[in-house]
């Protein structure tokens, strides 16, 4: 089988409920993806994609697209099944823009499993959840907004929530307290201050919030700054995006900087590089969160690939891109009222609905 050419539809995203906030006053009111089509001579076609999120991802729209035009000449004519070939051919060709190579990466997976009429959970490792608990995320708001929108939640079936903050601090602890009066209910809690507060800033809110069954992500910028409250609190403490590299994960592992790691494909390159970061937290005896910053089914069913071929005991939680979106590109990938499936036909297992996705740039 040989790649015979690339199409790249540009897409976007707005997320359901509104724009979506962030600590810093970070607002997104849409997600910019590019959803690849990698065409074969034997006639199937994979499907990959990735979403931007300049203000939070190192990753750019037209970067993607412009990463995305360079790679096609050099992997043309090469056997998408051979997946990491492809990647050393891409990684040879251009260095760094993991986020863009994740769109071909993803397509080569879908390719690989279609051409073994297998699905992708079971090349990476087999089938370990058959549904998956999905979580939400309470965007950052006024306390009383947030409880409402964490009551939502929890009716419609969600029992892992992760909940925004990185404000004032006063502030972000009046956030947490109040909306802990639903979240309470939830099996898994997790307050997020994206980077947001200085080491005196997090240890005032954990100190004021010490009573509550809560885990704490990223609530400093750098590994120092997070290792500095880690030692300070008993949370279990939760990095993201401070793993930006298989060689961060390792350094953070190294300095025992986390109870769980934050995987987001678009860091480490795509599947194969969330795949290996997964498979050393595992081996490392260390949960992971699994996910990625937006995107619509193609990541979706990608993340709960690989969570479903994730012991139980190693995932946190699983969060799925088309919870927060409002566009449905592909169907095939079940998931509803907190509740998820890895999807059982091969490759992805994904019908993409090529209609919706306008005119493609050949590449
Ligand atoms: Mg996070």
């Amino acid at each position: 089988m040989k790649i015979t050419g690339i199409r790249v539809y540009p897409y976007r995203y707005t997320p359901k409920g509104g724009a979506f906030m962030l600590s810093g006053g970070r607002m997104f009111t849409g997600f910019d993806s590019v959803i690849v089509a990698v065409d074969t001579d034997a006639g199937l076609v994979g499907w990959g994609e990735h979403a931007s999120a300049p203000a939070y991802l190192d990753s750019l729209h037209q970067g993607a697209i412009a990463a995305l035009r360079h790679l096609a000449p050099a992997i043309t004519g090469m056997d998408p099944r051979g997946v990491t070939l492809v990647n050393d051919t891409m990684n040879a060709a251009l260095r760094g823009h993991g986020y863009a190579k994740q769109a071909i990466d993803i397509a080569c997976w879908d390719l690989l499993g279609k051409a073994a009429s297998l699905p992708l959970s079971v090349l990476l490792g087999g089938v370990q959840q058959e549904e998956l608990s999905v979580l939400n995320f309470v965007k950052m708001d006024t306390p009383d907004a947030m409880r409402a929108r964490c009551d939502e939640f929890y009716d419609a079936g969600h029992r892992q929530v992760q909940i925004k903050v990185g404000g004032n601090w006063r502030e972000d602890v009046e956030r947490i307290t109040t909306v802990w009066e639903s979240a309470q209910r939830f099996d898994t809690v997790i307050v997020d201050a994206n980077t947001w507060w200085t080491p005196r800033e997090a240890r005032l809110v954990l100190k004021a919030v010490s009573d509550l069954d809560i885990h704490i992500e990223q609530p400093c910028n750098t590994m120092e700054s997070n290792l500095s409250v880690r030692r300070a609190t008993e949370f279990p403490f939760i990095l993201d995006e401070a793993l930006d590299s298989l060689d961060a994960l390792e350094r953070a592992h190294s300095l025992d900087g986390f109870d769980a790691a934050g995987l987001k494909m678009s860091r480490f390159g795509g599947l194969s590089g969330v795949k290996d970061a997964r498979d050393m937290c595992v081996r490392w005896g260390k949960p992971v969160n699994i996910d990625d910053m937006s995107g619509g089914e193609i990541i979706a069913a990608t993340t709960a690939h690989l969570a479903a071929s994730t012991p139980a005991k190693y995932v946190v939680t699983t969060s799925l891109n088309t919870t927060y979106v409002n566009e449905s590109i592909a169907s095939g990938l079940f998931s509803a009222g907190g509740r998820a499936k890895a999807p059982a036909g091969p490759g992805l297992g994904l019908e993409i609905d090529e209609a919706a996705l306008g005119t493609p740039i050949t590449m």
